[in-house]
């Protein structure tokens, strides 16, 4: 039955836009199931975002699937991820990167997305508890980094991480929206270009 759905879900994300292979097969071969809490897992296909406890949200398959896309993942990249929640984007990524460093501010969800990151066998996932703000410096330079809530601006300290050529993928406040940018270090700059508008919870300082 979940795998009837997850095809038609894989369909409507190509008929929205989303067209790199890898991408969709990356979508296809990660349970969503195994990241939501059970009362919603009947809708883990459904092209939409669902509470994970804590008042945060696994983010709709439409915007992993966006994200994921803008932010061309190589097989030998390492990748920086702020705001594990449930541990589903960093899971994707799993399969396209060669290993992802993931950070959460809140203990539950941390701890949450590491069983089932062992449960899965996803091997290249490094976990940690702690404000993502401030980055993972022991592991600079990162080829990429995707932020998973919503922040004002790139500081200089995660500025800090990106490799030259290097792209981040946030979804940035302005005014009264969000938007996804796409990020790319050029000559110690960052060109920017904007895709959708999101909703994503905010990022927020310290731990929880
Ligand atoms: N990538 C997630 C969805 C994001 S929910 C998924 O696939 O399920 C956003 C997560 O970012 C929340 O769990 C929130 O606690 C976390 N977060 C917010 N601010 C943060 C920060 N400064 N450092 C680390 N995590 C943060």
């Amino acid at each position: 039955m979940l795998d009837v759905r997850k095809i038609r879900l894989i369909l409507e994300l190509r008929e929205s836009g989303i067209s790199n292979s890898n991408v969709l097969s990356a979508l296809e071969l990660i349970p969503r199931e195994k990241f939501i809490p059970e009362n919603y897992r009947n809708q883990a296909y459904e092209n939409i975002a669902l509470p994970i406890g804590e008042n945060q949200t696994i983010s709709q398959p439409y915007v992993v699937a966006k994200m994921t896309e803008l932010l061309e993942v190589e097989n030998n990249h390492k990748v920086l991820e702020i705001g594990t929640g449930s541990g589903y984007q960093c899971a994707v990524l799993s399969k396209l990167a060669r290993r992802i460093y993931t950070i959460e501010r809140i203990k539950n969800l941390h701890d949450k997305s590491c069983k089932i990151f062992e449960q899965l066998n996803l091997t290249n996932i490094v976990s940690k508890y702690e404000d993502g703000n401030n980055g993972w410096v022991e592991q600079i330079p990162f080829d990429r980094i995707i932020f998973t809530a919503a922040t004002e601006n790139i500081t200089e300290k995660i500025f800090s991480h990106i490799k030259e050529n290097g792209i981040i993928v946030c979804p940035i406040i302005r005014d009264n929206r969000q938007v996804i940018i796409k990020y790319k270090r050029k000559n110690n700059k960052l060109i920017s270009q904007e895709f959708d508008d999101v909703l994503f919870v905010p990022n927020l300082k310290g731990i929880n």
